[in-house]
């Protein structure tokens, strides 16, 4: 339990989910054949933005990571309608709605999908955290991924999937080696809990 109490929650993301009524404008025309598209300008806009979040402070022009489901998988989107889904990065525990801040962002590189919107949806940080129990604070990495909690994740030990008490494993981005590799947490905490409980080696699960 000590060990637990250093381990550090990140910041959150608020998500921003859009209704079109037809495809995005995009001024350059490339960027409709992108699933995920990565909006912020410049590099250095980016890190700005980045580091407001950083210190506690919602940027006026937030880093948003947009997904546009249309051009791969139509059965997404409500009839004739086009749904896009967004995400950008806010303090933990925020309960401010981004919803304007993302579609300005959007504008920038879309002028006029402002006049294409018959539906937009915030779910704040808070709001995340509420959803998702794991997502403490609207934290949707589980944990701050910091150089120190990618190892001491969510506690420093050979095998973090196993925890003190008996028959209790963890499979969760809260372990090595944290999001983003999908599947990976539970596949170590499956052999680990093979190894102990049933005394079954179906290979290497120690970090050491
Ligand atoms: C909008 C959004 C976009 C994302 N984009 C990406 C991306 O592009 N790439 C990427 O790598 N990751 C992304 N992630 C993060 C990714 O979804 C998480 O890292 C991953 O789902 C975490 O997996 P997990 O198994 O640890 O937990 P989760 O998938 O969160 O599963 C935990 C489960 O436990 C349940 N639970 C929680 N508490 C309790 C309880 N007390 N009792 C019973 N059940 C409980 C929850 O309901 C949930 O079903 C995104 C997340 C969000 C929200």
């Amino acid at each position: 339990m000590r060990a637990l109490d250093r381990f550090r929650f990140g910041n959150a993301a608020a998500k921003v989910d859009l209704v079109l009524d037809g495809p995005i404008p995009w001024a350059d025309a490339r960027i409709a054949q992108a699933p995920t598209v990565h909006l912020g300008g410049t590099r250095a806009e980016i890190a700005a933005a980045e580091a407001m979040v950083a210190r506690g402070r919602h940027p006026e022009h937030p880093y948003v990571l947009l997904a546009q489901p249309d051009g791969f998988d139509v059965g997404r989107n409500p009839a004739g309608m086009n749904a896009v889904w967004s995400y950008t990065h806010v303090p933990r525990g925020s309960t401010i709605d981004v919803t304007e801040r993302v579609l300005a962002q959007l504008e920038r590189f879309a002028p006029g999908v402002r006049d294409r919107v018959v539906a937009a949806r915030c779910t704040t940080g808070a709001e995340l955290g509420e959803y998702n129990a794991n997502y403490v604070g609207g934290d949707i990495s589980a944990g701050a991924v910091v150089l120190r909690q990618l190892l001491a994740r969510p506690v420093l030990s050979t095998e973090p999937w196993r925890t003190p008490a008996k028959g209790i494993y963890l499979a969760s981005s809260a372990t090595p080696p944290g999001p983003g590799v999908h599947g990976l947490s539970g596949w170590h905490a499956a052999r680990s809990a093979l190894r102990h409980e049933f005394g079954i080696d179906a290979g290497a699960v120690s970090l050491a």
